[in-house]
């Protein structure tokens, strides 16, 4: 999980600095939100290296949506195959992570 912190503490500097200079609050939340993407394709990629070793229907993680400003924290995702992809679905906070056929 050190890469998780990793990028957690990077989302934090940069709004930070974003703010710090000065930039507008919607800005500030562009910003935000592409740190977001690039988090989340990453934690997906290191999905898809566990999905390939499990054939189960569930797999194990931690959710790490936001909830009222504290992650979910939830280790369990249901995984369904759609015509689309993989979708996996937090059982807590039913955050869904949408996984495209070219990862
Ligand atoms: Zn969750």
């Amino acid at each position: 999980m050190k890469n998780t912190l990793y990028d957690m503490s990077l989302i934090a500097g940069t709004m930070a600095i974003s703010m710090w200079l000065g930039l507008d609050v919607d800005r500030v939340l562009l910003i935000a939100i592409l740190s977001w993407l690039l988090y989340s394709i990453r934690m997906i990629r290191e999905l898809i290296g566990i999905l390939k070793d499990v054939s189960e229907k569930v797999v194990y993680l931690i959710c790490l949506a936001m909830k009222n400003g504290k992650t979910c924290g939830s280790t369990a995702f249901r995984v369904r195959r759609t015509e689309r992809g993989i979708v996996v679905e937090c059982v807590d906070c039913k955050t869904k992570h949408e996984v495209n056929k070219d990862y």
